[in-house]
């Protein structure tokens, strides 16, 4: 009986009349495990996200879910902000928005595995949605708006490229540096200050590793600005990472040298 309903269960995996070694069935067994862990979490994640929150506001045709007293007219302003800063980008707004989930509950983040992706916010692809844990934009109770438009405006960036180049391309071909980069270029509508360039080549000329968010800020910046590329050469890989870096090196010494501080 044991086996039949064994066999049955597993019938994705093994023909019924087979008898299996232990080591098959082992593995049998937490093959359908780890299924069943992924069938859940998509389930859960997938399905009854939105059922998590208890409120949902619709601002500037944006869908987005919060708990505990998100307020509508601080919503409002930081979308404004964002559509503001996404005039930077080539092609304005995505045709169809992200929608976006605001996390005041930090487990549920952390057990939705979006930490896995980043610690603060992420942009999912696929369903086309923007993760944010909030609780990390509050300083002394007070939301900081101008970080949370900027990074709307950085994962709703990373929603343009699907659009544009497609889901495939941006998940497995576009360089992570033109990717996260642009999404930085467009969401940050200011040029890194001189000290943060001295600082790059500090660190550079040391061989030591930088923050790859703002490296990839600053290779995409030069490339755009003082290099003159498309956004379109940049996504398509006709740039080759390197030369931007030394164009880049070459662009920061000379205007160290030329007294910038
Ligand atoms: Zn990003």
């Amino acid at each position: 009986m044991f086996k039949k309903i064994m066999s049955h269960l597993f019938w994705v995996y093994a023909p019924l009349n087979e008898e299996p070694s232990v080591i098959k069935k082992i593995l049998k067994v937490f093959e359908a495990v780890v299924t069943f862990i992924l069938i859940v979490w998509t389930l859960i994640f997938i399905l009854l996200l939105p059922a998590w929150f208890s409120e949902k506001h619709i601002i500037n045709n944006h869908v987005i879910y919060s708990n505990n007293n998100v307020n509508s007219e601080l919503l409002q302003n930081v979308l404004n902000i964002a559509k503001e800063k996404m005039k930077k980008s080539a092609v304005d707004m995505p045709k169809s928005l992200p929608t976006i989930y605001l996390y005041k509950n930090d487990t549920f983040f952390n057990v939705s595995l979006l930490n896995f992706f980043s610690n603060t916010t992420t942009y999912d692809p696929f369903y086309n949605r923007i993760h944010i844990k909030l609780n990390d934009l509050y300083a002394n109770e007070v939301l900081n708006q101008d970080w949370l438009s900027t990074l709307i405006t950085h994962e709703t960036t990373h929603r343009l490229l699907v659009e544009r180049y497609g889901i495939l391309t941006y998940t497995f071909f576009m360089p992570n540096w033109t990717r996260e980069g642009y999404a930085e270029y467009v969401s940050h509508n200011h040029a890194p200050p001189d000290k943060d360039y001295k600082e790059w080549l500090t660190i550079v000329r040391a061989g030591k590793n930088i923050n790859q968010s703002f490296e990839s800020w600053i290779l995409v910046r030069h490339a755009i600005d003082e290099m003159g590329y498309s956004v379109d050469a940049l996504h398509n890989g006709d740039v080759d990472r390197e030369t931007v870096e030394q164009s880049l090196l070459n662009w920061v010494e000379k205007r160290i040298k030329n007294g910038v501080n």
